[in-house]
């Protein structure tokens, strides 16, 4: 946790074309950077918050026709479809939402469609006449879009894809056919429930890298990741299910299916960024409540197994990533060949999503 001291406080007089004075920001610093809060930013150019999800810190406010969306300690940030990153992501100040002020200068532009200048001697920030060469089409008035204003969102990984095939049962199906079938079903589940969408990071037989799996999560602003894999070892022993949720704490061995890019790269744990932390809490809710439904369908494993996910630390909303069961042990493929195993599993999931979906809804309105 770093600390929350001020050390300095001026303010930051944003200037109109004319050079008047039409807004003052209070200036913060925290370490070499500056701030300004967010609150005072959108107040200037007469912005609305739309919503605050709390749990995932992730808050989208509109200001002059665009939205903006961004995560506290998180660098990534959106206006539009466009994405950003920040040098230093948006912090949490004694409370209060404080965007770094690199954002006034490489990022308002875009938003008010403005050059602007700023001055760090005498701290103004002028706001020009000149407009802001674009290099996208949206155009100033470009709506927000209506897809950006629902509620629930899911982002189901089927894991594996293309070359990589995954494990293979002993009759030869492959994992990778498995996941998306599963994947498929659950979004097929989920589509009758009012106010949910789901997207699948890929929805056919192609390859994909885990990094393009979860920037396209991350694109797509879901509220909760699910990633499927099915397992495999050569010990009869290992059995059931294994859900991991993200975490620092434990770093993960070789495994089998765990192999290749999936899991544990040469990351260090000093590399994990706080909001996986904020993060976790949920992921292992969700992990719970997914052990149990898997266990209704004659499952046993184990839940809640934390490990440093490659790349998932980039993963900007709750998720766990299950292995729902071991192809290479004769319990888990005789559930696993049940003419109604694919929709049972399926169903599972989704009674999880839901439940999940219902926390977040009760702790926090979306
Ligand atoms: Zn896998």
């Amino acid at each position: 946790m770093v600390s929350d001291a001020v050390a300095e406080a001026t303010y930051l007089q944003v200037l109109n074309a004319e050079g008047r004075e039409f807004a003052s920001l209070e200036l913060l610093q925290r370490q070499s950077t500056k701030y300004v809060l967010e609150k005072e930013v959108r107040e200037a150019l007469n912005g609305t918050r739309v919503r605050h999800e709390r749990l995932i810190g992730r808050i989208t406010i509109t200001m002059m026709g665009k939205r903006v969306v961004f995560t506290l300690d998180q660098r990534r940030l959106r206006v539009n479809d466009k994405e950003y990153v920040l040098s230093e992501p948006p912090v949490s100040i004694s409370g209060r939402v404080a965007i770094p002020v690199e954002f006034l200068v490489e990022i308002l532009p875009a938003i008010v469609d403005r050059q602007v200048e700023l001055d760090t001697e005498n701290w103004t920030l002028k706001i020009k006449r000149d407009r802001f060469a674009r290099e996208d089409n949206t155009g100033p008035d470009a709506t927000v879009s209506p897809v950006a204003a629902t509620g629930f969102r899911v982002i189901i990984d089927p894991g594996h894809g293309g070359r990589d095939t995954g494990s293979r049962t002993k009759i030869g199906r492959e994992e990778k056919d498995q996941t998306l079938k599963v994947a498929q079903r659950i979004r097929e589940l989920l589509v009758s429930e009012a106010g949910i969408d789901v997207y699948l990071t890929r929805n056919s037989d192609k390859y994909m890298m885990t990094t393009e799996r979860i920037n396209r999560a991350n694109d797509l602003g879901g509220h909760v990741y699910l990633g499927i894999h099915f397992n495999w070892s050569p010990s009869q022993r290992s059995k059931g299910y294994t859900i991991y949720v993200n975490s620092d704490r434990v770093r993960l061995g070789t495994g089998f299916d765990l192999g290749a890019e999936m899991f544990s790269t040469g990351k260090s744990a000093e590399s994990k960024l706080p909001e996986s932390k904020r993060f976790l809490s949920h992921s292992k809710l969700l992990a719970k409540d997914m052990a149990k439904r898997l266990r209704k369908i004659g499952l046993t494993g184990e839940q809640e197994k934390e490990a440093l996910l490659a790349d998932m630390d980039d993963l900007s909303m709750p998720g766990v990533l299950v292995e729902v069961l071991y192809f290479s042990n004769q319990q888990d493929l005789k559930i696993f060949s049940s003419p109604d195993f694919i929709n049972s599993v399926s169903q599972a999931f989704r009674d999880s999503i839901l439940a999940f979906r219902d926390i977040l809804e009760n702790e926090n309105p979306l």
